[in-house]
């Protein structure tokens, strides 16, 4: 076994390689740009090298700095995480050429899985079922055009090159295949510089399930079951989960073979996803195989109790699979929900800013978390804006879901848009909890996840009592604080104190009075004995009437957040109420965070944008980053066009500050 290896990545999974190798007692090196110097793989290491001054993402793909930094630190062995570098048959090359080993399979499987056209024909060969379509090296339209009636309408035009969904055209017409071909190819030539296409059958209603697989290099392969990745949104994965439902004895075998010699096929070595789409009846047919650890690869390790990183640990050593085929364990059910910096009720755009809060569920044999980052760490637009998964374990899927609805009900995320409640609205459609899922779940539930929402009472209600414990504790002359009531709030005064309150568009106005006991909140008229306890944190404990709850009220500026069970409510002060934490600013300048296309500009030159509001938005490296205000301020001119692409650090946007 190794005795010192180095993660050429960072974010949860450079900490999650990092978890693998200490229990080995491996040493981990840790590398990492400028921007990450203090970030939380820097932090767990043993040691950590700088390889590079460009902040942004640059550093993570040179393959020159991260093999000096191997060579300097003395690693014997490269775990390239997944993205950046992981699937780069060039890295895994002049990894074997510096004599270090890389943590992944041969440079020749990389390759092999690398374009999707080629990975087919070789698929087809194998005796792999792959989806009916044409993905031949002749690409005359005419001739596509043929290929596509042969294959029967609705059918499907794809990028060959293609990744992240880009590319892909769903046809449903003979009279609009010319058009879509077109548009097809000129996205193909600017996003992956190849506009060579393929064409296959549109699956209507598909599940989108992979199969984790392992070879070794001793010519021996197994797979560890599947996990169901069929909640996408963006046709990017949400929700995963293991094993996939109803999925029968018989399937599983069938398609567990399939995948095997997809792996078989490549000479695969290490860790690889053999991805499939399946139609309603159960069919299924081969899309691609990653040739990685992925992202959701814990859904398996919670079923099976194996550490899939210590497998390709030994597996890159040299040793044979540490299990055979029918020794794998799988033992109940499990899920994974990522959470995201990103708002849902804006089409799922990223969003950036200091994590001001991050609390996470309690965590447990059947509750992980596997994160990157912690409280008062940044999401910059630099990287991933994938905050952390949350993994739950059950029995069956009822307990795995009433876990994961409860672990959801525990995050406490202020600083970033995020997705937790949007996952806790998910999760509780009905579709969902009976395991009713393909990919257009999402879509298909749109008007119950996206309908609008009014906060309960006890969410208005909390606001206004922590409003006033707050100004208490403030007022005392132990404790000054900045959180000094503006409104006359007095405590030997006329202790009275109105509040008003939006959400959305309702309005509601709260009065609260001392009373002998605590406080009387009157809302719409009724009146409501309250008292509670607010600790430094904003955690309260409120009793209002006869009941008394939990829950926790922090600040965003001069907004309040209310997380009560599993749902957060954002009220907007309709006055102004004091912010409680500063007012820093958003990260993320005006300029280029990274080389990339824009994709879209979003404000109207002229007119005032509040900061954080989105102004354009690029793309970079199969993802979208949203350059928003820094301040109130308005867009003089955008310097940039959608469609142009931009270098690292081109100015694009010329803004001017409101003045105070
Ligand atoms: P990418 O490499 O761009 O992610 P994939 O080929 O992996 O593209 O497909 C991404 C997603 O697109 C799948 O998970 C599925 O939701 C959808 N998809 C792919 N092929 C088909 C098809 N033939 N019919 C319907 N949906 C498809």
């Amino acid at each position: 076994m190794f005795e010192k290896i180095l993660i050429a990545n960072r974010g949860e999974i450079a900490c999650r390689v990092i978890r693998t190798a200490r229990a080995l007692g491996i040493w981990a090196v840790a590398v990492h740009s400028d921007a990450d110097r203090d970030a939380r793989h820097v932090r767990m290491a043993d040691q950590a090298v700088a390889i590079g001054t460009d902040a942004a993402r640059r550093p993570y793909l040179d393959i020159g700095a991260i093999l000096d930094a191997a060579r300097r630190t003395g690693a014997q062995a490269i775990h390239p995480g997944y993205g950046f570098l992981s699937e780069n048959a060039e890295f895994a090359d002049a990894c074997a050429r510096s004599g270090i080993a890389f943590i992944g399979p041969p440079a020749e499987a990389i390759r092999a899985m690398g374009s999707k056209d080629a990975a087919k024909a070789m698929m087809e060969r194998a005796g792999v079922p792959v989806t009916p379509g044409y993905h031949g090296a002749d690409q005359d339209a005419a001739l596509l055009a043929e290929q596509a009636a042969r294959i029967g309408y609705p059918v499907l035009i794809k990028a060959s090159a293609g990744g992240g969904g880009k590319g892909m055209r769903r046809v449903d017409r003979p009279a609009d295949f010319a058009g879509a071909l077109a548009s097809c190819r000129r996205e193909a030539a600017a996003a992956f510089g190849d506009d060579r296409v393929l064409v296959e059958k549109y699956i209507e209603r598909p599940r989108h399930i992979e199969f984790q697989v392992f070879g070794d290099s001793h010519g021996n392969y197994v797979h560890l079951f599947e996990r169901d990745c069929s909640v996408q949104r963006r046709h990017q994965k949400i929700l995963e989960e293991a094993p996939a439902p109803g999925m029968t004895a018989q399937r599983r075998a069938s398609m567990g073979h399939a995948a095997v010699e997809a792996a078989r096929a490549v000479g695969y070595v290490g860790a690889g996803t053999v991805e499939f789409i399946v139609r309603p009846d159960g069919e299924f047919y081969f899309m691609e195989m990653n040739t990685r650890l992925q992202v959701e690869h814990p859904v398996t390790e919670m079923i099976t109790g194996l550490d899939l990183v210590e497998w390709q640990l030994r597996i890159a050593a040299g040793q044979a699979l540490p299990l055979p085929q029918e020794a794998i364990p799988l033992r109940g059910h499990a899920l994974e929900a990522r959470i995201y910096a990103e708002d849902p009720d804006k089409d799922f755009l990223p969003s950036t800013g200091m994590l001001r809060r991050l609390a996470e569920p309690r965590t447990g044999p059947d509750v992980r978390v596997d994160s990157g980052v912690e409280q008062g760490d940044a999401i910059t637009p630099h990287y991933d804006p994938m905050i952390a998964k949350l993994i739950v374990r059950g029995d069956d899927r009822p307990q795995a879901l009433a876990r994961m609805r409860q672990a959801l009900a525990q995050y406490r995320i202020a600083g970033v848009a995020n997705n937790v409640d949007f996952l806790s609205r998910l999760v509780a459609t009905p579709a969902f909890a009976q395991g009713d899922i393909d990919t257009g779940l999402i879509e298909r539930e749109a008007a119950l996840l996206f309908a609008p929402r009014q906060p309960p009472e006890e969410a208005w209600l909390a606001v206004a009592l922590a409003e006033v414990l707050r100004a208490r504790a403030a007022a005392s002359p132990l404790r000054r604080s900045p959180w000094e009531p503006h409104d006359g709030w007095r405590l030997n005064g006329p202790a009275e104190r109105r509040m008003r309150l939006r959400h959305g568009g309702s309005e509601r106005a709260v009065l609260v009075r001392t009373a002998e006991a605590g406080y009387e909140l009157e809302l719409d008229g009724r009146t409501i004995a309250a008292r509670g306890e607010l600790d430094s944190q904003g955690e309260l404990s409120a009793t209002l009437g006869a009941d008394t709850f939990r829950t926790t009220v922090l600040a965003e500026g001069s907004d309040r957040l209310v997380f009560l069970a599993g749902r957060t409510w954002r009220l907007a002060d309709a006055e102004s109420l004091p912010g409680w934490t500063g007012g820093d600013e958003a990260p993320g300048g005006l300029s280029a965070p990274m080389p990339g296309k824009v994709l879209a500009v979003l404000a109207e030159p002229g007119r005032l944008v509040e900061p954080g509001q989105p102004l354009l938005i690029l793309e970079a490296m199969k993802m979208e980053h949203a350059v928003a205000a820094p301040r109130r301020g308005k867009v003089v001119a955008f310097r940039v066009a959608p469609g142009d692409l931009v270098a690292e650090g081109d100015e694009l946007v010329d803004f001017e500050t409101e003045p105070a």
